[in-house]
């Protein structure tokens, strides 16, 4: 299996690192003929609104999009949750929302920049992962269909910051930026699963 990381902008090389530690394959992706070669993609932390204009200059938003909805697993962090996200508030009016996971996000719903911080949340089994916000998106309600797998509660009740719908996968957090690979391993983990039931 060979993982794309969208590098169009954002922390391209630190999940190309993380895949590396886990011995998986990865390159970047910033055209049609790159995304051909993958077999699943991540789309990184950034900025959503520079990632989604990119992604329209670059020809590669229809593209990317039809592989996502023909079952390509995903794995989207911070920026990446937003552009996976089917809902957007706070987004810029021409932002698409690639609608693979069935979340609405508040943009920087955990406060700008300076309000960046670092904490860590329990996945089942007990494992606690350690979580970086940046100006992290706020998954403010989640649908029938996503499982919630951590939460965190900054004062004002649990809300979801790592979620899954089929073989998509999205953060609020950066697993990326800590030396933690608990949760590139699940995607690794769900991504080969999705990709063995396909070839089935
Ligand atoms: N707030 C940013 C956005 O909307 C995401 C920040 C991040 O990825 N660290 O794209």
């Amino acid at each position: 299996m060979r993982v794309g990381v969208l590098a169009l902008q954002g922390d391209v090389s630190e999940h190309r690192a993380a895949l590396a530690d886990l011995g998986v394959d990865s390159s970047p992706v910033r055209s049609v003929a790159e995304l051909d070669g993958v077999d699943a993609m991540v789309l990184p932390g950034g900025e959503s609104t520079a990632i989604a204009h990119l992604l329209v200059t670059s020809g590669l938003l229809g593209p990317l999009e039809s592989r996502l909805r023909q079952g390509m697993p995903a794995f989207g962090t911070c920026a990446g949750l937003v552009l996976l996200a089917s809902s957007i508030t706070d987004g810029r009016p021409d932002q698409p929302a690639l609608g693979l996971l069935d979340v609405t996000v508040l943009r920087n719903g955990y406060g700008r920049q300076v309000a960046s911080f670092e904490s860590s949340s329990e996945l089942a089994g007990g494992v606690r992962v350690p979580t970086v916000f940046i100006r992290a998106p706020r998954i403010t309600e989640a649908g029938d269909g996503v499982e919630v797998l951590a939460t965190i509660d900054v004062g004002d009740g649990a809300h979801p910051v790592l979620v899954r719908q089929g073989a998509v996968l999205g953060a609020s957090f950066h697993p990326e930026l800590t030396p933690d690979r608990t949760v590139h391993a699940l995607f690794v983990d769900l991504a080969s699963a999705s990709r063995s039931a396909v070839h089935k």
